[in-house]
């Protein structure tokens, strides 16, 4: 990975002697960052600022870098070897290691080992979420690293390579504190995949973009919508804001439709919507959700 970040040894290397750095530093084609580093200005301000504290980016913040979807709240953590005088930072949390670690970051295993024992279960469910969606790690490398303790084999027991956004493992994982499966990524005929479908006919979607920049995505939503409910479907459509900040209703919208069973096919719909030719397979819809 190119981290923008240059020892003084590996300068001499490329042929720069002091009077060349002393240049850059003075045409800002090179930054100081701390005694013996340099960094280009297009550096990433995460990696410098824990090449300032000492150490390299590491657990979340080091796969976020790497292109994984991450809760912010976690703030930057940085490795650093035993005994190295550290910067202290605000928003920094150092990890010792007795390793010798140089500026940069940490692999996207290293990283994930790291997190396995720091971060909350459900940022590191999202991490891991996003990094077998995204196929950052493959499946296989993710039971290496996740296998080896109590914690990451719980992990790999709920992540769920299908889920498409930090928003959908939120959603998920919020259900299945209430008991209640709902199946990722399910394709409805007519109307293509919805983000969950809980028993036979309630759907969540996920909204994971902002509609004032993505005017497109929010029509054929909408669109969607109309296609499901004329389908028999309850959709319940959250917003990435709502998710964040206020997903217990989004939750309990869910467990009232459950409670009242509306997550089902009934009678009506199986005459009405088969005469329309609307009503799904429903030989794929045999599985039951523990009830709530
Ligand atoms: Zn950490």
């Amino acid at each position: 990975m190119q981290t923008g970040l240059f020892s003084t040894r590996l300068l001499r290397a490329h042929g720069m002697g002091r009077a060349d750095v002393r240049r850059a530093l003075a045409t800002g084609a090179l930054r100081r960052v701390r005694r013996g580093w340099y960094c280009l200005p297009s550096a990433a301000p995460e990696v410098v600022i824990a090449a300032q504290a000492g150490g390299r980016l590491t657990c979340l913040a080091a796969l976020k870098s790497q292109g994984a979807w991450t809760l912010d709240s976690a703030g930057l953590h940085v490795r650093v070897a035993d005994g190295v005088s550290v910067l202290h930072q605000p928003g920094v949390r150092i990890h010792w290691t007795p390793n010798r670690v140089g500026p940069g970051v940490d692999s996207v295993e290293e990283a994930l080992a790291t997190a396995i024992a720091c971060v909350d279960f459900r940022a590191l469910v999202v991490a891991v979420d996003s990094l077998a969606n995204r196929g950052i790690l493959a499946p296989v490398r993710l039971q290496a690293v996740l296998g080896v303790t109590p914690r990451g084999r719980r992990v790999l027991a709920v992540h769920d390579p299908q889920a498409e956004s930090g928003i959908e493992t939120l959603i998920r994982l919020a259900l299945r504190r209430h008991r209640v499966r709902a199946r990722s990524q399910v394709v409805i005929p007519g109307v293509g995949r919805v983000d969950f479908l809980i028993g036979d006919r309630l759907v969540i979607e996920a909204d994971g973009y902002d509609w004032h920049g993505d005017r497109a995505a929010f029509e054929r939503d909408r669109e969607r919508d109309r296609e499901l409910v004329r389908r028999g479907y309850v959709v319940i459509r959250a917003s990435y804001r709502q998710v964040m900040s206020n997903l217990d209703d989004v939750v309990s919208a869910a467990l009232d439709v459950i409670r009242r069973r509306e997550h089902r096919w009934r009678a009506i719909h199986r005459t009405q919507l088969s005469e329309s030719g609307c009503l799904i397979d429903l030989s794929s819809t045999k599985w039951r959700i523990p009830e709530s």
